[in-house]
């Protein structure tokens, strides 16, 4: 069966080839790196059970040979692992810590000790406890459910098929002493995949608070007008369509205004277009800074804005907009230029029964046309 078959290892050419996020030399060097960690820890679990198990040895009750063959066993799987790692091979694999495989070679190696040395056989199998914590962190369900059946099938043959009197000696002091070590030490790396594992929750948790926010960030900016930071036609419009139907379903006034500026085809052959541009922010920054937080301000077109006034009558609206218009005449706007005047025309309509969208802009923008007729620097209602 090729690699590229095996249910363990599922290939990532997908993600490699751009269908995917892509990972970046900073992320590459980074799993480098988590995966060296991770294969020096296990090393080094790995010679600490050596180390145990001379003492057993010492003890009398194994081979002195069992503790350096454990430990070479181990430093084998973990070298190969990290030669496949550093060469970039695993990066080839979802999985590219490879823990189905890793953890099968573990139960082995776990197994075939106990085998051998059935003495101190519980030690080996205490190990299974923390392969399982290890491999779970990383596994799905159907991947741990190939390596729990493995070492199930390992550990019937183990049982049912031999008659090893599988134990952990406590006779003498020092054999106490190692064992009560073996079941320190287990309980510590368990402890210690905790803690791994609820500081890769953590670190996720505060990944989705920073996607959360930025996704906000990109909703937000697609809503907005570049230049003015009002909403675009599309979000006011949409905007406007929401405020008709509750308008019309509870029966609440509703009002809008077309504002727009008087002669700023003047003020941009006069100024300059970057000057219009500073002139229409500050205008929109002006109506943000006199409108209610329930009203909405967007750019209809060019410099013609649209405000919409919920359960406005027409009479407020009429006023909010005079007040707007004598606000933005009032302006100091020779701090732009010297001499320069910029005021705006407004024209406000109400929301009649059953009236759609296109009608009721249409009757404001008749309304704005009088404004303008009438001399404009002014309002004018439908
Ligand atoms: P009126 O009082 O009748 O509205 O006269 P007006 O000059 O304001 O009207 P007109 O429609 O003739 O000109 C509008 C000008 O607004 C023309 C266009 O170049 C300018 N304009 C539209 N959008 C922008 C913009 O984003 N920045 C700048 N600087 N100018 C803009
Ligand atoms: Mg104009
Ligand atoms: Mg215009």
């Amino acid at each position: 069966m090729g690699i590229a078959a095996s249910p363990f290892l599922s290939p990532t050419a997908d993600r490699l080839n751009g269908v995917g996020p892509k990972l970046t030399t900073e992320v590459l060097a980074r799993r480098a790196r988590q995966r060296r960690q991770i294969q020096s820890a296990i090393g080094i679990s790995y010679v600490v059970d050596a180390i145990i198990l001379l003492i057993y040895a010492h003890a009398g009750t194994t081979s002195p040979t069992i503790g350096p063959a454990f430990a070479i066993c181990g430093l084998v799987s973990v070298t190969g692992y990290i030669l496949l790692s550093e060469s970039g091979v695993t990066e080839r694999f979802s999985d590219h810590y490879f823990v189905v495989p890793q953890s099968i070679i573990s139960v082995i190696i776990m197994l075939a000790f106990t085998y051998i040395a059935p003495q101190v056989g519980v030690m080996f199998l205490c190990t299974l406890f923390v392969v399982f914590a290890f491999s779970s962190l990383r596994s799905t369900p159907w991947q741990t459910a190939v390596v729990w059946t493995a070492t199930a099938s390992g550990l019937a043959g183990l049982f049912l098929l031999t008659d090893k009197p599988i134990s952990l000696p406590h006779e003498t002091y020092l054999e106490r002493f190692a064992t009560m070590t073996v079941f320190i030490l287990t309980v510590g790396r368990c402890m210690f995949i905790g803690i791994f594992s609820s500081a890769m929750r953590d670190s996720l948790y505060r990944s989705g608070l920073a996607l959360k926010e930025a996704n906000r960030r990109i909703e937000e900016l697609a809503e907005l007008d570049d230049l003015t930071g009002s909403l675009n036609r599309r979000c006011i419009m949409r905007f406007l369509d929401d405020e008709i139907a509750r308008a019309h379903r509870t029966s609440v006034p509703c009002a809008i205004a077309l504002i727009d500026l008087d002669w700023f085809k003047r003020i941009n052959d006069t100024y300059g277009h970057p000057t219009g541009d500073e002139v229409l922010k500050t205008f929109a920054i002006t109506v943000f800074a006199n409108i209610r937080s329930v009203d909405r301000f967007g750019r209809y077109g060019g410099e013609e804005f649209l405000l919409v006034l919920p359960e406005t009558p027409v009479d407020v609206a009429v006023r909010l907009l005079d007040r707007l218009c004598s606000i933005i005449a009032g302006l100091d706007w020779s701090a732009f230029s010297p001499g320069m005047r910029v005021t705006v025309s407004a024209g406000v309509a109400t929301l009649k029964a059953g009236e759609t969208a296109d009608t009721f802009l249409a009757r404001a923008d008749g309304a704005l046309y009088k404004a303008k007729a009438q001399g404009r620097n002014r309002t004018s209602s439908a």
